[in-house]
């Protein structure tokens, strides 16, 4: 996801962090480089890839380091030979409910001749690593399986089992093959868990790499697509009638982008503006505190949500439309005229209600609305002093001063799957990206050698305050 920053941020930038300057890399460093290349060098996407391929890989590696062979499983759905799925356990005293890692092995389809280098090979350039995967997701699925081998070999014993979880078809929306929603459903005693940590939650650099915050995502907005559909009896162009298909989608459509879905905060989105009020200056910072209030401030909600979409996106459920089609010949009346309308629903939201207010908004009886898919509901998991304490308390150890703010996020992973099934899951990586984005989903994907190496930190920590035991 990309978003605009303010100034404000950049005035905002620490100092780097000592630990980031450049150093040889410890054996532990130079034993997740190897996992990681091995993984973003093995293609996983969908049209040429094997998901089941990296899961072996991992897999190789866990047992290689000691963890029992039954306890690493690669699941294969029968259809689908290459779509599997790691599920690893490391064992601990049983005391507490597991803890999950999840992270998925697939990525976005990467074309060789639309990148700067070969999007399959792993290449270190000036304090960066570029790959297809190198963010999203592979940095956190390697760093994950290397932690669990570095706690092996420390025989660290936790209070509660780790269960890895690497799926495969979290980038493609719907997919039959979905690695999460197939081990929900045909192995959950395998991998069922008190809460799960996973992608979404990104820590955000400047331009010239200082850290500005460190980000914690509780919740994810619901992807829910409509298709609008007008249908008329048509005729011969020469001589038109005001009942047409496309004027009626047209004036719908028209009405649509003109409205906005109600204001509402909910714990996550609240704590995110607070958060936020404190870093921001001016104006924004005005407007932030100005929304908490009750009534929230009505201009300081349009204000804010001209200056950036990304908050718009927090505080509203939205819907777009993203695709047209209509007519059938240029000297014919249109039989028929469609669109497609995407909405992000806020967790909590009714999905039944927002379709009603569509057509409330669109006000034309002519134009059918059709979910084009069941939602995936997730309510927002709650930031419970013992989910955020320990990530604050690492976040200081490592980055003093740099804020940890929880966010919503506007696009969907499979925590959305996770927190339906009862599981609560949070985007938290300690892994900062760069304004740009890093190219995620893009071209020429790229990560910081030294955000790499903080992260697989960052999580070593964090993982084992919430594992307990020594
Ligand atoms: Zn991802």
């Amino acid at each position: 996801m990309k978003a605009k920053f303010s100034n404000a941020w950049i005035a905002l930038g620490l100092a780097l962090a000592p630990h980031a300057l450049a150093q040889a890399p410890t054996p532990a460093q130079r034993e997740l480089r190897e996992i990681y290349k091995e993984l973003v060098e093995i293609n996983t996407s969908d049209s040429v890839g094997s998901c089941t391929e990296a899961a072996q890989a991992l897999a190789a590696r866990l047992k290689a380091a000691g963890l029992p062979a039954q306890d690493v499983q690669v699941i294969v759905p029968p259809d689908a030979p290459k779509k599997g799925n790691l599920v690893a356990r490391y064992r601990g005293t049983g005391a507490k409910k597991p803890l999950m890692l999840l992270g998925h092995l697939d990525v976005v389809e990467a074309k060789r001749e639309d990148w700067q280098r070969d999007p399959f090979k792993l290449v270190e350039e000036d304090g960066y690593l570029y790959a297809r995967g190198a963010a999203d997701d592979k940095a956190m699925v390697a760093v994950f399986a290397a932690n669990l081998i570095r706690y092996r070999r420390e025989s660290y014993k936790p209070e509660r089992d780790l269960i890895q979880v690497a799926t495969c078809d979290e980038e493609i929306v719907p997919s039959r093959f979905s690695g999460i929603v197939y081990l929900l459903k045909n192995h959950r005693a395998l991998i069922d868990a008190e809460f799960a940590l996973n992608e979404g939650g990104a820590g955000l650099l400047d331009a010239d790499g200082k850290y500005l915050r460190m980000s914690v995502q509780a919740g994810e907005k619901v992807f829910q697509t409509y298709q609008l559909e007008v249908t008329n009896p048509g005729g011969h162009s020469s001589l038109p009638v005001k009942d047409n298909a496309i004027t009626h989608l047209a004036g719908g459509l028209a009405r649509l982008g003109a409205y906005d879905f109600p204001f509402k905060l909910s714990a996550t989105t609240r704590a995110y503006f607070e958060r936020m009020s404190g870093i921001e200056t001016g104006q924004t910072a005005a407007d932030m505190k100005a929304i908490l209030r009750e009534p929230p401030d009505s201009e300081a909600i349009a204000r804010l949500s001209a200056a950036n979409p990304l908050n718009n996106s927090m505080f509203r459920t939205t819907c777009v439309a993203t695709m047209l089609d209509a007519g059938h010949a240029t000297n014919a009346l249109p039989q028929r005229a469609r669109a497609t309308v995407n909405c992000r629903i806020l967790p909590g939201e009714s999905v039944a209600e927002v379709q009603r207010t569509l057509a409330r908004v669109m006000a034309d009886d002519k134009i059918r609305i059709t979910p084009t898919h069941e939602p995936a509901l997730s309510p927002p998991p709650p930031l419970t002093p013992e989910i955020i304490g320990p990530i604050e308390r690492v976040s200081a150890q490592m980055w003093p001063g740099v804020a940890v703010v929880p966010t919503q996020l506007a696009g969907a992973t499979d925590g959305r799957f996770t927190i339906n099934a009862g599981i609560p899951t949070y985007g938290v990586s300690g892994m900062f990206r760069d304004p740009d984005g890093g190219g995620v989903h893009g071209l020429n994907e790229r990560i910081r050698v030294r955000t790499l190496y903080e992260g697989h930190e960052f999580l070593y920590r964090l993982v084992k305050l919430y594992g307990g035991g020594r």
